[in-house]
């Protein structure tokens, strides 16, 4: 009886050890201890024994069924601490990692262009006009001294949409918009900045899409020297405070007399270097007096108004500023490039 006892509660136990869920330990503890157990069974017997072995059996009975009963407890406990470990790993959040750095963003390098030119005109009294990007032939060309077939239209070759609708190729139609929104004839002081479109191949300096900055002033005193004053004081805003300006006459349809500006080169001082190709100067923009035929088409009687126009190469001025060698760079959205700046 004693050795059957040990056997039961031995495989009992075994069996315990092997449980994985409340219901399995159900299970076993029905098959150990239920009503159809063998427990029950030896249970059943103790009447059929004489009165001296009753007590001696009955005690053994008892201390086995405890011991099975004291297993099948700390199984419980067991599978209870788990849940609750499996739960809390699941739901809890761990202060102690560190938290996930934002990346702050900034300017990008052209943009912070466009505003420190914007800001060095402003400063002059100039106001900041914008216009549309899908621009008529008219005001893109036609009003600016370049008529349909004109061979100076060669040098901006054009996105059309449709024969009247094109990309803009310079920033200048805002111009032609501000003059003719001007009916009272005020003296007028205007900066355009923008995005304009050039059917270029994109190259280490050339690319489809740039940006622009132009200025226009027009009223009745301004002279080439207020545009010379003007070219000189952007000049050492941009590159520094000792830049010398040097005028070299030019054509542009819109202006006459026309100039190309270039600046003594910041990085040699003017005694020749890589960057001004040994020439001691750096060419940064075109300029001009406003041609008579862009006053006139705006309603501008030349005989009594004047005024200049320049325009710049955003990429230009920020690749030199800069040193950015490739214009493409500007382009390619690769943060590498762009947090440098
Ligand atoms: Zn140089």
């Amino acid at each position: 009886m004693e050795k059957k006892l040990q056997s039961l509660v031995h495989s009992a136990k075994n069996e315990i050890e092997k449980v994985m869920t409340m219901n399995q330990l159900l299970d076993v503890k029905a098959k150990y201890l239920g009503k159809k157990s063998e427990f029950n069974s030896f249970m059943q017997g103790l009447k059929d024994l004489s009165s001296e072995e009753r007590p001696l059996v009955g005690k053994l009975i008892n201390e086995a069924k405890q011991q099975i009963s004291q297993f099948l407890d700390d199984k419980k406990v067991e599978i209870e601490r788990k849940k609750i470990d499996q739960l809390l790993k699941a739901q809890t959040i761990d202060i102690s990692l560190p938290g996930r750095a934002f990346n702050l963003g900034h300017k990008h390098v052209l943009a912070k262009t466009v505003e420190e030119i914007e800001d060095i005109f402003v400063g002059l009294g100039y106001v900041v006009k914008e216009g549309p990007e899908v621009e008529s032939d008219k005001y893109n060309f036609e009003m600016l001294n370049l008529p349909k077939d004109h061979p100076a239209r060669e040098m901006q070759d054009s996105f059309y949409i449709t024969e009247e609708l094109l990309l803009r190729t310079h920033t200048s139609p805002v111009q032609v918009r501000s003059l003719l929104e001007n009916v009272d004839k005020e003296p007028l002081k205007i900066i355009c900045p923008g995005v304009v479109y050039r059917k270029d191949d994109d190259d280490q300096t050339h690319s489809h899409q740039f940006m622009q900055v132009e200025a226009l002033v027009v009223d009745k005193t301004t002279t080439l020297a207020d545009l010379k004053g003007t070219l000189l004081l952007l000049a050492r805003k941009l590159f520094g405070e000792n830049r010398q300006i040097r005028l070299r006459p030019s054509y542009f349809p819109f202006t006459e007399p026309s100039v190309e500006v270039d600046v003594s080169c910041f990085k040699c001082n003017g005694d020749g270097c890589s960057m001004c190709k040994n020439t001691g100067w750096i060419e940064i923009l075109g300029a001009g007096m406003v041609n008579n035929n862009v006053l006139s088409a705006a309603g501008f009687d030349p005989e009594i108004y004047q005024g200049f126009a320049l325009g710049m190469g955003v990429e230009r001025i920020a690749m030199l500023k800069y040193g950015i060698d490739d214009i493409r760079l500007l382009y390619q959205n690769d943060l590498r490039f762009n947090s440098q700046f």
